[in-house]
């Protein structure tokens, strides 16, 4: 293995999965949902494979895919962009994030984003030889999180080429403000920075939150330097289909499409019309299914207060943080590794998604996006410890 990814372990989620199938614990770790997505697109998917969509499709993605991409950013969030030079379907976010990345950074340029981050960011960015500009999102008097100003302003300097944002926030369930925004923005601008957005969590806002999604490309002048990405997986429930995309000025998508035809040169044909199907639902569709995970995780919230979790807000997402130190907790690695025997359950610990890892030494994940009888068989068995 080469010097640079060698600090790279197995992924967290998988490790974590793993531990779940062995003990047989409850498995609130890696996020993915436990039933399938819309009918419509399933059906759609089966037709697919049925009628000979089964070889190379074209390059950055069928047309049909590219044309519902841009009419749902178009119908969501106001974006109006030409399906044949500002699309590229990739295999998934993950594809997506990485091929930007590659495309867009020199060794030693230096990207700034904030921790916890995603965990596939910090392997990319090692990947392109860049080097990450980490800044610490800390939870507030108000139990949300927050950046410090002067912080994220000393990240910038004559290296940054790029700022990577993920909102709705994964692992934190923060929706980044559009005070906090423009200032990101404001700061892209001064620098002559461009912005890689990573938006998956894009339709899982709940009524509760603070502020809407707020797309970064919305804010002035960002379209123009904002490569935007989302995923099915999340807001359709087929994390294992793997489609994803990116979105933005033909420029930098022309650039990531460079890359990411010599990473996976196109991607599985039969479930590109499924998910352009998916794309076009009603707003309703929408709606519903951020209610749905609301519900869950009102439910698991809920849950983890009783059985002694602190508990911090989520206003997005998959995900919940809760504090272990009401429970004697200390390291949430080690408690974690612990869960199974304990609890019967498996969440993550959050502070594999930061550089500094004391900064979120404490904290632990927990996914809400499960059946009902499954959140409630975890919560009675994390009420129950061993
Ligand atoms: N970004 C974030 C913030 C995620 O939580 C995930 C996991 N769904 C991804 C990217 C990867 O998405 P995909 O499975 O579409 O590659
Ligand atoms: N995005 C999911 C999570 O954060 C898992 C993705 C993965 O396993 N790579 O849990």
């Amino acid at each position: 293995l080469v010097e640079r990814m060698r600090a790279f372990g197995t992924t967290i989620f998988s490790e974590m999965s793993a531990l779940a199938v062995r003990t047989g614990a409850v498995n609130l770790g890696q996020g993915f949902p436990d039933s399938d997505g819309p009918a419509e697109m399933i059906a759609a998917a089966g037709e697919a494979l049925n009628s000979g969509a089964n070889q190379y499709p074209p390059l950055p993605g069928i047309p049909a895919l590219r044309a519902a991409i841009t009419a749902h950013e178009q119908r969501f969030w106001g974006l109006t962009r030409d399906p044949d030079s500002q699309v590229v379907v990739t295999a998934g976010a993950t594809e997506a994030i990485a091929a930007s990345i590659l495309a867009l950074c020199e060794a030693g340029d230096e990207v700034v984003c904030f921790q916890p981050y995603y965990d596939s960011y910090a392997a990319a960015i090692t990947l392109a030889g860049a080097v990450r500009r980490p800044v610490t999102l800390r939870p507030g008097a108000d139990g949300r999180y927050h950046f410090d100003e002067a912080e994220l302003r000393a990240a910038f300097g004559p290296r940054t080429r790029l700022l990577l944002l993920n909102s709705p926030h994964n692992p934190t369930g923060k929706v980044f403000t559009a005070d906090e925004l423009a200032l990101i923005a404001e700061l892209c601008h001064r620098h002559g920075v461009y912005a890689v957005t990573d938006e998956v969590y894009e339709h899982l806002v709940y009524t509760d939150a603070e502020t809407p999604h707020i797309p970064l490309a919305t804010l002035p002048g960002m379209a123009d330097r904002t490569v935007r990405i989302s995923s099915a997986g999340k807001s359709f429930s087929c994390t294992g289909w793997k489609v994803g995309w990116a979105t933005g000025p033909a420029p930098l998508v022309s650039a990531t499409l460079r890359v990411k035809q010599f990473l996976t040169f196109v991607n599985a044909a039969p479930f590109q019309p499924a998910v352009a199907v998916a794309l076009g639902l009603p707003d309703s569709y929408f709606t519903e299914f951020r209610d749905v995970l609301q519900a869950r995780r009102d439910r698991l919230v809920e849950g983890l207060r009783d059985a002694g979790f602190g508990v911090l807000p989520s206003a997005g997402t998959y995900y919940v943080t809760a504090d272990i130190t009401p429970l004697g907790g200390a390291d949430g690695a080690e408690f974690c590794r612990a869960m199974p025997q304990r609890y019967g359950v498996v969440a993550v610990p959050t502070q594999v998604f930061y550089d500094d890892r004391d900064a979120g030494r404490h904290l632990i994940r927990f996914a809400f996006c499960k059946r009902e009888h499954v959140i409630d068989e975890a919560v009675r068995r994390l009420r129950a410890p061993a």
